[in-house]
């Protein structure tokens, strides 16, 4: 059964999610459960703290940080993650230009962000990931930039959709690399199809589900009416 906590940080207020299960995994330090960070946007010390102690607290060992899509808002923690427990970072290699250009992008929203690392592990060439004894599908969404991915848990039926799709809203595409017609596209041919019961946990603002959206989002009402 996936656990998943969600922390908001930084000022644009973007979610966190620490996801794990009970798998016990044997390590130098003892024990633990392995846990991957998806979309880690910790920006300051104290953020870093909280994330930090939550894994003490739960018995966790971070393995993995993985990214829905390569925006600084997401991605400015996974240098303090890797950092402190030597962790690969995987995102689409089609949003590296979106991690070589953060400074700047940062700056337009009046933001200061370091470098951020590069991509360890490419979910462009990946099916899933796995980690204890979960596995995340990698379903390509482009849309808001051309590598975003959701990443779906089958077992619980969780998909995690970073800035593709919000509650009864949709992510801008108006940004370096958006296409409106792509994230339509996205949503209606990729997240859909999962599943009105899929619970959808989103990069801001609260949970839903695809089944909510697909009945009261008023992008994905005025496609599907459409048709
Ligand atoms: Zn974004």
């Amino acid at each position: 059964m996936m656990k998943i906590a969600r922390f908001t940080f930084n000022p644009i207020a973007e979610n966190t999610y620490v996801v794990w299960d009970e798998t016990d995994t044997p390590g130098p330090a003892g024990t633990l459960h392995e846990a991957a960070v998806i979309d880690a946007g910790n920006s300051s010390p104290a953020e870093n703290r909280i994330l930090d102690a939550f894994f003490a607290e739960n018995g966790l060992r971070p393995v993995v940080a993985v990214n829905t899509h390569g925006h600084f808002d997401h991605a400015m923690g996974v240098g303090h993650l890797k950092q402190t427990y030597d962790i690969p970072f995987a995102a689409s290699s089609a949003d590296a230009f979106l991690l070589e250009n953060a400074a700047t992008s940062a700056g337009l929203f009046g933001m200061q962000v370091a470098e951020l690392p590069p991509i360890d592990i490419d979910l462009a060439d990946r099916d899933s990931i796995s980690f204890g004894g979960i596995t995340l599908q990698i379903i390509p969404t482009p849309g808001h930039t051309p590598g975003h991915v959701c990443l779906f848990e089958p077992v619980s039926r969780v998909l995690f959709t970073g800035d593709t799709l919000f509650a009864d809203t949709i992510g801008r595409t108006d940004l370096p690399g958006g296409d409106y017609s792509w994230i339509m596209r996205s949503i209606i041919e990729q997240i859909l199809p999962l599943g009105g019961d899929v619970q959808v946990f989103p990069g801001h603002g609260r949970d839903t589900t695809i089944g909510h959206e697909a009945a009261n989002n008023p992008f994905i009402t005025e496609v599907l009416d459409q048709q």
